[in-house]
């Protein structure tokens, strides 16, 4: 049993779950960070911890006692990000307040825990005349103070400029080092996290839980050219990329309302989605009296999983998934043909590779039986390979590129918005992309039962989408700008991103000839 235990805990605020099933232990004199986005319930579990709030169901214990036990005697140490000092007080009454029921203070203690953070001089001082950083190291020498073994910070250096920081994380380590505590530090700065901890536990959205835990393999004490080291850049790279993820996959749920009657769409996330997104924000379903509600998802297969159950009435999928679904399910119907990928999807590489044919033998990461999986099976086959000359490493769109980046695969079938993000963090090389084989493109799919009872709102559907398009292409930046907070995306970013694909024309002899090429694959 770990010193800290956390176990299965769970919180919800108004019926919003906001963490789900956490679970971790800290050992003693362990230095963990938690990292995630904001929003992810990093400072709901800590209060959790702290006894502040109390968790719906889970356990909490520390030293083998029940929780509430523990801290009936001994308190955990908090470091807030305000530095909650009391302006009419001098330094030296300021540490003093840390005093309570079971902790009586020394002046000769006081004074210690002023040394310890380098304000010692200033004891008399008011802390109205103290810079950022001193009242920082102020609010630390007060949880120093209290004498306990378990110290938390919540953000506690965000509000410095970055040098300041910097030499903030050096002294909390030179007093982990000295001190030998429990230090739980609570951060969304990746370099911050990776910089003091020993153990990362990284968080992730909808709702809050437990992404990673990531074991930090430097050495302590650490010296501050640790941050340019190439390892620390490679981890700092991978978290980059799982901390932007959840940012992604958060804001697209979080436009999940759960209307009853609407129609509802499953969308996969990819900015050729991005008309149904400007349609929301612009209000153009309400406009036409249409209630529609979006439901984003990262994982393809649960999304399909969704509409096999009918939770969903419509489906956005791939041409070949639609024409799979079609073979298992005859009910199924394509509704209208969306977006042509022209670059949005690619084979990369970490190697630089000259030809297709090199990628013989390689390990591959991809989503399989998925667009991933046919993009490949294509690929390969007309550059005279077969899937059997490769090995597959099956995973979820957002974890392909961490696999890339961690170097634990030497290619992925990636698309965006994961392609560009992987590419800037790995350096990785696009060997061929949708751009070369323009058969990737993006329908939309329902049931005939629900089409014939749906063909009015269907219609208003299409229309709408078909209106959005006309939108970004008379009017982009307006588009842009208002697409792109929905889909987590910088507005640049999200235009690079569109530029590698097309909207649908509506030729019939293209279709034809795309469902042509699919159809032995499928
Ligand atoms: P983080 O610290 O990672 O930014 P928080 O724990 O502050 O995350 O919040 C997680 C989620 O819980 C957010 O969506 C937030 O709005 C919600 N939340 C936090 N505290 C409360 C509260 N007291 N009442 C209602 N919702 C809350
Ligand atoms: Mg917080």
């Amino acid at each position: 049993m770990s010193y800290i235990n956390i176990e299965k805990v769970s919180k919800s605020y108004n019926k919003k779950d906001v963490l789900k099933d956490i679970s971790f232990g800290m050992e003693k004199n362990e230095i963990i960070a938690i990292l995630g986005p904001s929003g992810s319930g990093k400072t709901t579990l800590l209060k959790c911890i702290l006894g502040l709030e109390h968790p719906d169901r889970g356990l909490i214990t520390i030293d083998s006692k029940s929780h509430s036990d523990w801290l009936s005697k001994q308190r955990i140490a908090y470091v807030p990000q305000q530095y909650a000092n009391f302006e009419y007080l001098t330094v030296r009454q300021n540490v003093a307040l840390a005093a309570h029921d079971n902790l009586t203070l020394s002046s000769q203690e006081i004074l210690n825990s002023l040394k310890s953070v380098g304000l010692h001089k200033y004891a008399d001082h008011y802390p109205g005349s103290l810079s950022g950083g001193m009242q920082q190291r102020l609010a630390l020498a007060r949880a120093l103070a209290q004498k306990t073994n378990i110290v938390a910070f919540d953000e506690s250096l965000s509000a410095l400029d970055v040098e300041t920081r910097h030499q903030m994380q050096e002294l909390i380590l030179d007093i982990w080092v000295e001190k030998k505590k429990t230090f739980l530090f609570v951060t969304h700065d990746i370099e911050e996290a990776l910089f003091l901890a020993n153990r990362i536990v990284v968080m992730g959205t909808r709702p809050g839980s437990i992404q990673q835990i990531l074991n930090i393999p430097f050495e302590y004490p650490r010296a501050s050219n640790l941050r340019f080291d190439e390892q620390f850049q490679r981890l700092r790279k991978g978290l980059t990329f799982s901390i932007r993820s959840e940012m992604i996959k958060g804001r697209l749920v979080e436009g999940q309302t759960l209307k009853a009657g609407a129609l509802k769409v499953g969308l996969y996330i990819w900015p050729g989605n991005s008309p149904f997104f400007y349609a929301q924000d612009q209000g153009l379903f309400d406009k036409r009296g249409l209630s529609v509600e979006l439901i984003s998802f990262s994982d393809n297969r649960e999304k399909i999983e969704y509409w096999k159950r009918k939770q969903i009435d419509i489906l956005n999928v791939s041409m070949d998934t639609a024409l799979r679904l079609k073979k298992q399910i005859p009910e199924t119907e394509i509704i209208s043909e969306l977006v042509l990928s022209k670059g949005g999807d690619a084979l990369v590489t970490r190697e630089p590779l000259e030809s297709v044919k090199q990628i013989n033998g390689k390990k591959i990461a991809l989503e399989r039986g998925e667009i991933g999986e046919f993009f490949l099976n294509y690929v390969l086959h007309k550059n005279g390979l077969s899937l059997d000359d490769v090995i597959l490493r099956d995973m979820k769109s957002d974890e392909i590129g961490t696999a890339l980046i961690n170097h634990a695969v030497d290619a992925a079938v990636l698309w965006e918005p994961w392609l560009s993000k992987t590419i800037e963090l790995s350096g990785a090389h696009k060997l061929v992309t949708s751009k070369q084989y323009p058969v990737f493109m993006d329908v939309l799919v329902a049931r005939k039962s629900f089409i014939k009872k749906n063909k009015k709102h269907i219609e208003q559907l299409k229309q709408v989408f078909e209106e959005s398009v006309e939108v970004f292409k008379s009017d982009k930046n307006h588009f842009i700008r208002s697409v792109a907070p929905h889909v987590g995306l910088g507005t640049r970013e999200l235009e690079a991103q569109l530029a590698t694909l097309e909207f649908f024309k509506g030729s019939v002899v293209e279709v034809t000839r795309i469902m042509n090429e699919i159809r032995p694959f499928v």
